[in-house]
C-alpha cells in the first residue's frame, strides 16, 4: 500500500477500481461539481475521468500534487493539454479499450437510419401500424465514406464490408497504402462527398476537425445522403445539418455526440428524420471493464514512473 490519493470523477467499472485500491487511497465521487472539483482537487496524486469532467487550467492551478490524469476512454478534448504540460502533469487514455463499442453502435445507427427503426417502435408503443410510411434503403451494395479511419473506423469498415457496402475512406494522416491494407479505397474529402451513400464520422475533436462538417461540406454531398456521427459533437456544424435535412440534401441522420451535452429536446434531436442517442458509443459492459482496467494500470504506471503505453502529455 502507498500514500497515493487517487480521486475519481465520473465513476469508473469494478474492475478497475479493484485495480486501484490494491496500492492507493480512492474516492469516487462520481459528478462532483466543477466548484467541488477545484476546492478538492489540491489533495490527490492521480484523477481518472471519462468525458464528463471539464480538466482545466484552473483544475491545474488547484492541484499541487497532481501527478497524473487518467482518460477512461479515448477522447480528451476535456483536458486542457497545454495547461497540464506546463504543469508537468502526465495525461493518459486508454485509446482501444472501446473502439468495438462504438463501432458496433454505428453500425446500429447506420441500420436503425436506414430502417427506420426508432420511428416503427414508436409508432408499434402508440398502437400505430406505419408499415406504408417505413420503406427503407438496403446497406448492400451502397458506398460507405469514413472520415477518420483509426481503430474505430477500421472496426466499422470490417464490419460494413460483411454487409456488403464499398469502402472508401479519407484520414489525411494516414499513408494511402495503410488505408488500402485495412480494406478501403482512399479518396479526397471532395470525393468521399460526392460518392458515399453513408457518411460516418471517426475523427478526434481538435482545431482542424471543429466545424469541418459545415454547411459547404453538406453542398458539396450526393442529394439523400445519410450521415453517422458517434466521434465528437463540435465537428459537426448542427444548424447546417438541421438546414440540410430539412431541405432534402440529406436524408437522415444519427448522432450519438453533440455540441452541448445533453442537449435537452432540439429541432434536430426532435426531428423524425434524426435517430438521437445520448453519447452512448462506449456504454457496453465489456467497453467499460477494459477502460477501467487499462486506465487503472497506466495510471498506477504513471506514478510508479515506469513505462507507458499511451501518454498523450
Ligand atoms: P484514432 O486516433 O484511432 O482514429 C482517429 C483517426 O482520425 C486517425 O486515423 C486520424 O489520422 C484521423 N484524423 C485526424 N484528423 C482528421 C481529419 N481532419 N480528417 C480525417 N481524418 C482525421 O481514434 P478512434 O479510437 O478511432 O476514435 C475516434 C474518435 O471517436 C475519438 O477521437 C473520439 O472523439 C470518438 N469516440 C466517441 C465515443 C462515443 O462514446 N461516441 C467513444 C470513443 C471515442
Amino acid at each position: 500500500m502507498t500514500d497515493w490519493k487517487i480521486l475519481l470523477t465520473d465513476g469508473l467499472n469494478e474492475n478497475g477500481q479493484a485495480l486501484l485500491r490494491a496500492v492507493a487511497g480512492v474516492d469516487n465521487r462520481e459528478d462532483i461539481s466543477a466548484d467541488d472539483l477545484l476546492k478538492a482537487a489540491g489533495e490527490y496524486d492521480a484523477m481518472i475521468v471519462r468525458g464528463r469532467t471539464k480538466v482545466t487550467t484552473a483544475v491545474f492551478e488547484a492541484a499541487g500534487r497532481l501527478k497524473v490524469v487518467g482518460r477512461a476512454g479515448v477522447g480528451v478534448d476535456n483536458i486542457d493539454l497545454a495547461a497540464a504540460k506546463a504543469h508537468g502533469v502526465t495525461v493518459v487514455n486508454a485509446p482501444r479499450s472501446t473502439s468495438r463499442a462504438v463501432a458496433e453502435l454505428t453500425l446500429a445507427l447506420m441500420l436503425a437510419l436506414a430502417r427506420s427503426v426508432p420511428r416503427a417502435d414508436a409508432a408499434m408503443k402508440t398502437g400505430q401500424w406505419i408499415k406504408k410510411q417505413l420503406e427503407g434503403v438496403e446497406l448492400f451494395g451502397k458506398t460507405l465514406g469514413i472520415i477518420g479511419l483509426g481503430n474505430i473506423g477500421t472496426v466499422v469498415l470490417q464490419c460494413s464490408a460483411a454487409m456488403g457496402m464499398r469502402g472508401i475512406a479519407y484520414d489525411p494522416w494516414m499513408p494511402e497504402e495503410e488505408i488500402r491494407r485495412r480494406g478501403a479505397e482512399p479518396v479526397s474529402l471532395t470525393e468521399l462527398y460526392a460518392q458515399s451513400d453513408f457518411i460516418t464520422l471517426h475523427v478526434p475533436l481538435t482545431p482542424d476537425t471543429k466545424g469541418m462538417i459545415s454547411q459547404q461540406a453538406f453542398s458539396q454531398m450526393k442529394r439523400g445522403v445519410r450521415f453517422i456521427c458517434a466521434a465528437r459533437g463540435g465537428v459537426i456544424d448542427e444548424d447546417a445539418l438541421l438546414e440540410a435535412i430539412n431541405s432534402g440534401q440529406v436524408a437522415g441522420a444519427a448522432l450519438d455526440v453533440f455540441t452541448k451535452e445533453p442537449p435537452g429536446l432540439t429541432a434536430l434531436t426532435a426531428h423524425p428524420n434524426v435517430v438521437a442517442t445520448p453519447h452512448i458509443g462506449a456504454q457496453t459492459e465489456e467497453a467499460q471493464a477494459r477502460a477501467s482496467a487499462d486506465i487503472a494500470t497506466e495510471v498506477l504506471a504513471a506514478l510508479r514512473g515506469e513505462a507507458l503505453r499511451w501518454r498523450i502529455v
